[in-house]
Formats: structure tokens, sequence, C-alpha cells
């Protein structure tokens, strides 16, 4: 029992208070709706499947690495 005791109070140290975040989906999901907001997204490139971060404006997307060029409906979002 002790032994249990001890074991937690040395894990609390060593995290301290640090919080930790997840990559849970829904919380995936989330963070990007809040990107969205601020006019921006992160998309997988249509052809090579880059992650790449784009402006929400209405232009064609180039993607650099392999110079796949096309419109946004092209560009399927990273978290879905
Ligand atoms: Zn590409």
């Amino acid at each position: 029992m002790s032994n249990i005791k001890n074991k937690s109070e040395s894990i609390k140290e060593h995290y301290g208070e640090e919080t930790v975040q997840t990559t849970e989906l829904t919380e995936q999901k989330d963070r990007l709706e809040r990107i969205q907001s601020n006019g921006y997204n992160v998309v997988n490139c249509g052809s090579c499947g880059t992650v790449i971060i784009i402006e929400l404006k209405d232009d064609l997307i180039n993607c650099s690495n392999c110079n796949y060029e096309s419109e946004h409906c092209d560009f399927p979002d990273f978290v879905y």
C-alpha cells in the first residue's frame, strides 16, 4: 500500500501541475474549427497528400511539393 502511494507521489512530482492535451478526434476538430474561423485551413494535397496550411480565400492552390494546382475542393481537410 505504501509503495503505491510513493509511486503516485513521484509521478505527480515529475509532471508537476502540467496539463496534457490529447489528440482525440473531437479535440482535433475543435482546434481545426478555430483555425478555420480565423480564415485558414489545414488540408492535404489532393495529389501527393502533403499537409498544407492554406488561406480560405477564393483562389487556386498550388502544391509546391508536386506542383498540383486546383481549387479548394480538391484539397480535403486534414481532420475530418
Ligand atoms: Zn502535392
